[in-house]
């Protein structure tokens, strides 16, 4: 069983204290292949050395995330674009719109968004959505930028099931995590409706654990409790589910 969590924060100041045993637990369980999104310049180096530490196992995003667009964004995005032409990626991530924190900088945001989607787009990349209170916002960019050359993942989904068709529609996977075992989730009630193609699953480690350990630091093998939530909502093995969503995983990152 391969198991690949396609978002997940693991050069978080969170991990400081036990990085590597908590990655190493989570290798034993066949948690393999793990997904790593940017947020700003300041965590640049903290992913390096984490891809170092665990080359066989680490994949890295590039980009600058919504809540960390600032006064400075300018210069934030000219360092997402100088890495990129210095090395390689596996997305542009992650990237968005995020309303529920800050309004401020809604126009600065979104033009960071359109900026990093046409990155995506030069460099041959998927992006990583992060969407929360933005849908609208969100689909208004991605309508205007739709077309082959545009696809990736809508992390942390957690809109209606006609949300996640639209989503789709546009070329999107949905990544799938701890939300699904909350009471108040929601999507667990329509899930069942959406083929298990587009489904990817991911951890946002350090946030969201699942269910038994909501509250508490997230981490690798948590992602067996998702895996055996998916396993109720689909009737199937959860070696399959595991698999389809690896295989998932491999058509958005290439690898
Ligand atoms: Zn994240």
């Amino acid at each position: 069983m391969l198991i690949t969590d396609t978002h997940t924060h693991l050069y978080s100041e969170a991990f400081d204290e036990d990085r590597k045993e908590v990655i190493q637990k989570g290798i034993d369980k066949g948690i393999k292949r793990f997904f790593i999104p940017a947020i700003d310049s300041g965590y640049t180096q903290a992913m390096l050395d984490l891809e170092k530490a665990f080359p066989k196992n680490v994949y890295l995003m590039m980009g600058l995330h919504p809540t960390h667009v600032k006064e400075n964004y300018l210069e934030e995005l000219a360092h997402v674009e100088s890495m990129l032409q210095q090395r390689s990626f596996y997305a542009i991530g992650e990237i968005g719109i995020d309303l529920y924190w800050d309004k401020t900088f809604l126009k600065e945001q979104q033009e960071a968004f359109k900026k990093q989607i046409s990155l995506a787009k030069k460099f041959n990349l998927p992006i990583v959505i992060h969407c929360r209170d933005s849908f609208d916002e969100i689909f208004e960019v991605l309508d205007d930028a739709k077309g082959d050359d545009l696809y990736g993942i809508f992390h942390c989904f957690t809109g209606s099931l006609e949300q996640a068709q639209r989503a789709i529609d546009l070329n999107m996977k949905l990544g799938i995590g701890g939300v699904v075992t909350f009471k108040n989730g929601k999507i667990d009630s329509f899930l069942n409706q959406i083929a298990l193609e587009h489904i990817v699953l991911e951890t946002d480690a350090p946030y969201l654990s699942p269910v038994p350990f909501r509250g508490k630091r997230n981490q690798p093998v948590y992602l067996m409790e998702v895996l055996n939530k998916l396993s109720d909502i689909y009737q199937l093995p959860v070696a399959e589910i595991a698999n389809i969503t690896t295989e998932n995983s491999r058509d958005v990152f290439g690898i």
